[in-house]
């Protein structure tokens, strides 16, 4: 499945860096209009800011506020189509959003925001927005301190439960379209033709191994690395980005419903979402400059979430506090305050051979990828329309009808992995008893979606890593069966072990599961 070396023997049409959601986009929608497509990613696809969003499919109220209407009206229409590309993985959420009691403008405000809301997703299959009173808040979200309300609205977003999952499948669809993608395969300088970068040195960090490979553009998708990327890639300007660190909490469930309200320290609207049986508490916008591998959550970020909370959701403080993480934001370079920072991006292409993505939000990640294959194809002069507006994904393809936990996973593809169960029985054994993950999906992982560190398994590829002990308990069993899959020695797999429990732990609040208990078990 894995082959630098046979890389660096093609010319691709477009090489793109970065495996985050918009790389994987901008792989899908060009290899399904004919292009040869690699695609290289220094760590795990998704591993970057894709990992560590809202998880909202959303046009984004918040954005509605400072004014960004075409921002919203395109992130309403990507709301609708993934909705319907990716039924198994995008769904629809109601959310409540509270109005102020003693603040009549605000209230008028707010109301105003959701009838232009409405308006500008138009043609959604998701309800209306509407008004509920008193009595039926206090039924809907009881945790809501409702003495300083006039009632709320109630409307309708999307989630998805796991962006990682919607990368790894524009990933398969973009291989099935002969695309050649590799994780673990770091983009660290540039090949030039005269002044045009006409390709990538990539080191490989599963063999050492460092190769030149040629394309007749390059896309570089790299995120908030972009900058960082682009001065790899000899180029020199001044940054691009402004990058800001966000973080969310996974806390107790203490909500019903998605609550979204102004923060009571500063203003901008923070949620509570319900997410993977946690109450997702999000997120804080502060500037950050640090390298956005290394960004990581705080005392005073989950202090200011907690402290934005309270006064609506009384609960928060209780709650109890499992693991935070923290991920960083590209934004379009601009001064003035981070919440008012537009989110729309921005497609530079002032270098010859180079294509750079600035920006970008999770929820139109295909409308950027079909702008930005849009113009691959005027420059190279192909005339292929794209198609990703209406091609489902592989896992939303026809099923044969079942439903459980594999399908909420896979969707349709589901039965690839039942496949492999009837080859092979043993795989049929839950990797943790109690647990719906099963063996087999360990195998799947590692044989067909380039799954091969533990961590990628746990965090990105499964849910286990979801877990309230961030997956430390399961980690074991899973170490196992990829030792038993991959061949790994026993060193090895203690390795991995010691690694996944560094990164969880970097995570984890105070939470500390018995894991000699696991070990010896
Ligand atoms: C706290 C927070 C909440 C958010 N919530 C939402 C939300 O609810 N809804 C929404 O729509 N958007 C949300 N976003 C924004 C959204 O997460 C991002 O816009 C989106 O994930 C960006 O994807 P990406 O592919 O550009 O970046 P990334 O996912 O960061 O991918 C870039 C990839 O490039 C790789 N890379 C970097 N340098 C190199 C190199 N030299 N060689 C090879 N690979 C390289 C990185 O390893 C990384 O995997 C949120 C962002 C944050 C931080």
């Amino acid at each position: 499945m894995r082959d630098l070396r046979s890389a660096s023997r093609i010319r691709f049409d477009v090489a793109i860096v970065g495996g985050g959601i918009i790389g994987a986009g901008v792989a899908r929608d060009a290899a399904r209009r004919g292009l040869t497509v690699g695609l290289f990613e220094q760590s795990d696809f998704a591993s970057g800011t894709t990992a560590t969003s809202s998880r909202l499919i959303h046009g984004g109220l918040r954005y509605l506020a400072s004014g960004d209407l075409r921002l919203v009206r395109l992130d309403l229409r990507e709301r609708e189509v993934l909705l319907t590309i990716a039924p198994h993985l995008v769904k629809a959420l109601p959310f409540i959003l509270p109005l102020p009691r003693n603040r009549a403008l605000d209230r008028v405000k707010l109301r105003a925001g959701m009838y232009v809301y409405d308006a500008l997703s138009f043609d959604k299959s998701l309800p209306r927005h509407r008004v509920l009173n008193d009595a039926t808040l206090r039924r809907l979200e009881p945790g809501l301190d409702t003495a300083r309300l006039a009632g709320a609205a109630m409307y309708y977003d999307a989630q998805v439960h796991s962006p990682e999952r919607l990368t790894i499948e524009n990933l398969i669809d973009a291989v099935e379209h002969g695309a050649i993608v590799l994780n673990y395969a770091e983009v660290v300088g540039p090949v030039f033709a005269g002044n045009r970068v006409a390709g990538l040195v990539i080191k490989d960090h599963l063999t050492g191994d460092e190769v030149e490979v040629r394309a007749r553009l390059i896309v570089n998708a790299s995120g908030p690395w972009l900058d960082r990327a682009a001065a790899r890639l000899g180029q020199q300007h001044a940054p691009l980005l402004r990058t800001t660190k966000g973080v969310h909490v996974a806390c107790q469930r203490f909500t019903e419903y998605a609550v979204a309200v102004e923060s009571a320290v500063d203003g901008p609207l923070v949620f509570a979402i319900p997410w993977a049986g946690y109450t997702w508490v999000g997120t804080t916008d502060t500037d950050y400059t640090g390298d956005p591998a290394f960004a990581s959550a705080t005392a005073d970020d989950v202090a200011y979430l907690v402290d934005s909370l309270a006064p609506h959701l009384p609960a928060v403080r209780r709650a109890r506090r499992y693991w935070a993480c923290a991920g960083v934001r590209a934004l379009v370079h601009t001064s003035g305050s981070t919440s008012d920072v537009t989110r729309m991006h921005r497609v530079a292409t002032d270098t010859p051979g180079l294509v750079s993505i600035v920006g970008g939000k999770l929820t139109g990640y295909r409308a950027i990828a079909e702008q930005v294959t849009d113009l691959v194809c005027h420059a190279l002069d192909v005339r292929h329309n794209g198609t990703t507006t209406h091609a489902p994904l592989p896992g939303a393809m026809a099923s044969d009808g079942t439903a459980g936990k594999l399908e909420d996973t896979y969707g349709a593809r589901a039965a690839l992995v039942r496949r492999l169960v009837d080859a092979d029985p043993t795989l049929a054994t839950p990797v943790v008893p109690g647990r719906p993950e099963i063996a087999a999906q360990v195998a799947f992982s590692t044989r067909h979606e380039w799954c091969v560190h533990l961590e990628d398994f746990m965090l990105r590829r499964s849910d286990l890593g979801f877990a309230p002990d961030r997956g430390l308990g399961a980690s074991v069993a899973v170490s196992l069966w990829m030792q038993r899959e991959l061949g790994w020695s026993e060193e090895h797999r203690r390795q991995e072990l010691q690694a996944y429990h560094a990164r969880a732990r970097r995570d984890l609040l105070g939470f500390e599961p018995d894991l000699q208990a696991t070990e010896a078990s």
